[in-house]
């Protein structure tokens, strides 16, 4: 939990939950389980349990302590509808995002399914943005459970990409990042399957992200395509609000390019 994050698209990190379990291929070479380890070998007290899932229920209201206004990715370290993190729990950090009016919150889940399940039962406060990670074409059912939920702003992160998708199905989405994997054993990505993402988004007027191509040395990679740099963020306005789109049938045309560094 910190303020300032290195991730692009996004400006802080809040974890009330760490740890987690893998489920997928994308999970493979999770990020948060070499930080978490890396965190609890120097002894950070909220990593004592290593990659293990841990509720830190005193991070809970560290947003509202925050009185710059600014966006946060939550559970940048775990998942917060991992199927051990109590119901109840969940709804307390819905509750803090909703009381925390100021910011902006971006919530990012592989388990999509337990999502839905249960999206009655969040308060989906308009500064909720929701989104589910989707690594292959195996996995596109996360982004139908996703355009069934109550969230504001719904968006894909396709990240780490590790295959084509083709027939991406964007009604109701009003975001999509990309990104290839990076690491010492990242798996490589083919620019077609980025490109052809890219001209989805273009045709459906939805947003694109390129994050980075990954791999080794990822700030050498870059994130130029075709040589241009793609941030383009949705352009959220005052009336949207939770529910608006409960159909997931409408889709936004509110696409917004915005070169170089993320602005909003
Ligand atoms: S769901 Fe996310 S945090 Fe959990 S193991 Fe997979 S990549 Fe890591």
């Amino acid at each position: 939990m910190a303020l300032g994050s290195a991730i692009e698209w996004t400006e802080s990190t809040w974890n009330p939950v760490t740890g987690c379990d893998k489920m997928g291929p994308g999970c493979r070479h999770c990020y948060a389980e070499r930080m978490a380890e890396r965190l609890q070998a120097m002894g950070q007290p909220n990593y004592r349990n290593g990659f293990k899932l841990t509720l830190q229920p005193r991070a809970l209201d560290l947003p509202l302590r925050w009185k710059k206004p600014q966006t946060i990715f939550v559970n940048s370290m775990s998942d917060l509808f991992h199927e051990d993190v109590p119901l109840e729990f969940i709804q307390r950090v819905f509750g803090v995002m909703r009381d925390a009016h100021w910011h902006r919150f971006q919530v990012l889940t592989k388990r999509a399914g337990r999502l839905a399940a249960h999206d009655r039962q969040f308060d989906w406060a308009p500064n909720i943005w929701m989104g589910v990670s989707v690594e292959t074409a195996t996995y596109t059912r996360r982004i139908d459970d996703l355009r069934g939920v109550g969230a504001a702003v719904k968006f894909l992160s396709l990240e780490p990409l590790l295959g084509p998708l083709p027939n991406l199905d964007l009604r109701g989405i009003d975001w999509v990042i990309v990104g290839g994997e990076s690491g010492p054993k990242a798996r490589p990505m083919d620019p077609v399957w980025v490109t052809d993402i890219r001209d989805q988004c273009i045709r459906a007027g939805v947003p694109f992200f390129f994050k980075q191509w990954g791999g080794r040395n990822k700030k050498k990679a870059g994130r130029l395509l075709e040589g241009q740099t793609w941030s383009q963020m949705p352009a959220v306005s005052a009336e949207k609000r939770p529910r608006d789109r409960g159909d997931g049938l409408e889709v936004p045309s509110h696409a917004r390019a915005v070169r170089g560094v993320s602005a909003y």
